[in-house]
């Protein structure tokens, strides 16, 4: 006689990859999902607020402001 194997229940025990750091994990084996740690968790945060708050918007470096793209002859040069 053989015991059946039990099957994991669908969403438990699901491996994923840690988006902070990569690593594979269990998901019923941390308590800091989506990441694989609380650590990831919290780098992965500061790297957000890091974004938001170290890096205010002001174009792509050698971008063209807007308004000298459009009615701008000297723009357009170039047709
Ligand atoms: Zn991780």
């Amino acid at each position: 006689m053989t015991k059946p194997k039990p099957k994991p229940k669908p969403g438990m025990n699901s491996k994923l990859n840690c988006p902070s750091c990569g690593t594979r994990f269990f998901s019923d084996e941390t308590d800091a999902m989506p990441f694989c740690c609380q650590r990831c968790r919290l780098i992965d945060l500061g790297r957000w607020l890091d974004e938001e708050i170290g890096m205010p918007f002001e174009g792509e470096p050698g971008d063209v402001p807007v308004e000298h793209r459009n009615g701008d002859p000297e723009a357009r040069a170039d047709d």
